[in-house]
């Protein structure tokens, strides 16, 4: 049809051309032929993949011809020559097999060109198209003709046998990831915008935005404006007044609104010369069988992506509950439906996306989140309940007297909470299910001769430990404490490392193979790589947040003749009950609650960098009094890697020559040869240095008891569990320490930060603020925890909503581990969708 009509458009243009463009090529005026023939084309494109730039190209075409009439012939013979090209892009739209695989190179229509120079409000949503672009998919008869006939809607159906989505818009839904039913229906509004008080016309209100109900009084018309624009107006009304609607440059809406029509309306109210007007509203007409979804109720805003629109989203949505809703099968069994005294799950699905009112949305928003927590919940409760009941681990069976003599012989006094902590460890490690624990404690609670303590157990009964450090120069560090600790009493104790030289590294690896290596330290590398462990049974894993799902599942494949090693991993930031519940939901919680004795509290201030001759003056009498400091240069994006090391390179060697030039300057960063970082370590660990300036390679874990100062260059850019981190550099021995944060900070969130920082060195304070300032994606690194994104639920906001989903399903995992029962099947199903790829890997991780 579309097709016919380009084809007859073009025929009398080169007529035109031939009589010096007189507009004689058909009779009565080529104008009047040619925007009548436009009109008859934008009625007949119904094809929703080609609506939208076909459509935009056509207004484009009818603007055109509006002025025609009175254009000199030099401007006729643009306009002819603008329409070929027009028509020569539109012809490929018409030829488009309708309904087929939509095209991937289609161009984005030429919006610019029909925006009005005066700014029209379409709504709140910068985003927001034309409405023209939505007019074919709202206003034009369904074409009924061309879907399947309504079928049972199952969840995984494809998105195009929905009324209203052809494969255009599939495509474009597919760019936001919706593709079946389920997404769609799952893809939540971020905000709603209530519309629900329709005005009489008399009380609107010029300058806001409001709903009105009204009739069509008088037919549509479209006057020329200046700057070859036009004005199509449609004045309506109700029994209190009247209004009038008005579009820029869309004549094709005096088509829509024939006399009478009575429409629902929606937009930003102005007045002009005393009359009262809306533009561009939106608008549904009563009557018409898919309305009441944007106007005259509280609507759903989405978050959108470029190509979509809210009213086509908002469209889609509700046909697809309208068909769908009611056959989707509910994952929460009744039971515990009925237990927890949850809505519906299809009056759930309607009331979040179109809510009735604000109350009603808020119980099936909990429901919702309840169901998304829920899923978590039953895959982590899989997975820690299989753990705990099968028997693939190694049995740790050393005899008392021989732990008792290990302890007697480590340094110190151990705290009350690493005596728990231990016993904790022992009852895992003597058990044959693998040990799945996490060992929370803050920086300086002593967690590695608890590491060690494990470590040593493999090696008691004749086996591997590996310690996985998350940089090499922790490596090296744990390296250097536990070869001391552990060498006395027989151990041998390696260290791994991608730096070493192939000849050494051969040599290493041949020892872990063989199992002349007791114990292995080195970075997450050692699991990855093809490292083969005579009989690994122990593997402690530092710093949690650096190590993922992955690892961890890598790491259950190298235990000593197929057995699950037991592992441990320690973190130092703390776990609000959120997290335990959720990102750790399947692991043993461990915590080290106490301080070793003697421990001075660390004072923090924070200087700005004008005055950073106060902070070298702390560091001197410091320095004077025997101790030392640590300098660490500001961070830089990772693609500086390279400016960084500069940085803290060109700063030694300022202070080195300037401010302290009587002082021993020590330099360390993470692209430092080994030995090379390794000598600067020890000169000083060993007090041969007063000063080390460092990248943030010492971030995590380094530990010199006599230095007392942490100076942070730039402090605002680093993140609070880094600043909690490097302040944990000091303050480990007996001397009362400071950290100097320099820095001015710009933003709110960066004046937060230091703030909270010289306010409390409480770790668990910390964590909860970094958690509020970054929100849950960042703080928890999702991504590399391997969760799956929430949709709904709030990690923080509902962590009630967790207990309660954790409750439930732990309750239900371990009548039914495998989900075998008839009344978990749709269950099953569910989790397989929440959980996609991801499911078997932290079932075997
Ligand atoms: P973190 O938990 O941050 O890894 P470390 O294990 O590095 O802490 O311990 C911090 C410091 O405290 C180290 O110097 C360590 O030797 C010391 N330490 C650990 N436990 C004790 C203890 N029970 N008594 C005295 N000092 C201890
Ligand atoms: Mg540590």
């Amino acid at each position: 049809m579309l097709r016919e009509l380009l084809l007859q458009m073009l025929r009398p243009l080169s007529a035109e051309a031939k009589t010096g463009f007189g507009n004689s090529a058909v009779i009565g005026g080529l104008d009047g032929w040619m925007r009548d023939k436009i009109e008859q084309a934008l009625r007949a494109i119904e094809c929703d993949e080609v609506a939208s730039e076909a459509e935009s190209r056509l207004t484009r075409l009818y603007q055109l011809w509006t002025n025609y009439e009175t254009d000199d012939s030099n401007e006729r013979r643009k306009t002819v020559a603008q329409t070929q090209r027009l028509i020569e892009e539109l012809q490929p739209l018409a030829n488009r097999p309708s309904k087929a695989s939509p095209r991937p190179e289609a161009p984005p229509a030429p919006t610019t060109q029909l925006a009005p120079t005066t700014p029209i409000e379409y709504s709140n949503s910068p985003t927001e198209p034309e409405m023209s672009q939505l007019h074919t998919d709202e206003n034009q008869p369904p074409a009924s003709n061309s879907k399947p006939p309504a079928a049972p809607c199952a969840l995984d159906t494809d998105l195009t046998y929905l009324k209203g989505i052809g494969p255009k818009r599939a495509e474009t839904l597919r760019k936001i990831g919706l593709e079946t039913v389920y997404d769609l229906l799952y893809y939540f509004p971020f905000r709603y915008e209530d519309r629900r008080v329709v005005k009489p016309i008399s009380q609107v209100e010029p300058g806001t935005k409001d709903s009105v109900c009204a009739t069509v009084l008088f037919a549509p018309q479209t006057r020329k404006m200046g700057n070859n624009r036009n004005l199509t107006r449609v004045r309506v009304g109700d029994s209190s007044g009247r209004i009038d609607l008005q579009w820029w440059n869309q004549p094709f809406r005096e088509k829509q609104f024939p006399v009478g029509t009575q429409l629902f309306l929606y937009g930003k109210i102005s007045e002009f010369g005393g009359t009262l007007q809306m533009d561009a509203p939106e608008f549904e007409i009563m009557g018409a069988d898919d309305n009441g979804f944007q106007v005259g109720r509280i609507v759903p805003i989405y978050p959108l992506t470029e190509g979509m629109f809210q009213t086509a989203i908002r469209k889609a949505i509700f046909g697809a509950l309208e068909r769908c809703a009611e056959a989707v099968e509910d994952p929460i069994p009744s039971s515990t439906r009925s237990h927890f005294d949850l809505p519906e799950l299809a009056w759930s699905l309607r009331q979040i996306h179109f809510p009735d009112d604000l109350e009603q949305k808020e119980s099936a928003r909990l429901r919702l989140v309840f169901e998304e927590l829920f899923l978590l919940q039953v895959a982590l409760a899989q997975k820690k309940i299989a753990a705990h009941s099968e028997e693939i681990g190694i049995r740790h069976l050393v005899p008392d007297e021989e732990i008792k003599g290990f302890l007697t012989k480590l340094p110190f006094k151990l705290t009350g909470a690493q005596k728990r902590v231990m016993n904790e460890i022992r009852r895992d490690l003597k058990s044959p299910r693998p040990m799945n624990r996490l060992l929370h404690g803050d920086v300086g609670s002593g967690k590695t001769i608890v590491a060690a303590y494990a470590l040593w157990t493999a090696f008691a009964i004749g086996n591997q430990g590996a310690l996985l450090a998350p940089t090499e120069i922790l490596a090296e560090q744990h390296y250097s404490t536990l070869h001391r600790v552990l060498e006395p009493l027989g151990v041998h104790v390696v260290l791994l490392e991608g730096s070493l030289r192939a000849a050494q590294k051969r040599r290493v690896q041949a020892d872990i193979a063989e199992g002349r290596a007791n114990v292995v330290i080195g970075t997450h590398a050692i699991i990855q790589e093809a490292i083969e462990f005579h009989k690994l049974s122990i593997c402690v894993v530092d710093e949690q947040h650096r190590f993922g799902v992955m690892q961890r599942a890598a790491l259950a494949q190298k235990g000593a003749n197929g057995l699950r090693p037991d592992v441990l991993v320690m973190t130092a930031t703390p776990i609000p009950r959120t997290m335990a519940l959720t990102v750790y939901g399947d692991l043993d919680v461990s915590v080290l609650d106490e301080l070793p004795p003697g421990r001075q509290p660390i004072k923090t201030v924070q200087i700005k960098p004008q005055s950073r001759e106060r902070a070298y003056k702390i560091i001197r009498k410091e320095v004077e009094n025997g101790r030392q400091a640590f300098v660490v240069c500001p961070l830089v994006e990772e693609s500086e890697a390279l400016a960084h090391l500069q940085a803290a390179t060109v700063l030694a060697e300022t202070l080195r020559h300037n401010e302290l030039h009587d002082l021993r300057v020590g330099l360390i960063h993470g692209q430092m040869d080994v030995n090379e970082r390794d000598d600067q370590m020890e000169l000083f660990r060993a007090g041969m240095r007063d000063v080390l300036v460092s990248t943030t390679v010492i971030e995590v874990g380094v530990d010199v008891p006599n230095a007392t100062v942490m100076l942070v260059e730039d402090a605002e850019r680093f993140g609070l569990s880094q600043l909690h981190q490097l302040r944990g550099r000091v303050g480990r021995g007996q001397f009362p320490s400071t950290c100097i944060l320099l820095g001015n900070p710009k933003t709110d969130e960066g004046r937060a930060r230091l703030s909270v920082m010289t306010k409390t060195q409480d770790g668990f304070e910390i964590a909860e603020h970094d958690l509020n300032l970054r929100g849950p994606g960042e703080f928890y690194g999702t991504r590399q925890s391997g969760l799956p994104d929430f949709r709904l639920a709030n990690i923080i906001r509902d962590v009630d909503i967790i207990a309660r989903a954790r409750e439930a399903a732990f309750e239900l995992v371990s009548a039914d581990p495998h989900l075998e029962w008839d009344e978990h099947r749709v269950l099953k199903d569910a989790l397989h969708r929440f959980w996609g790829d991801k499911l078997d890997l932290i079932r075997v991780s």
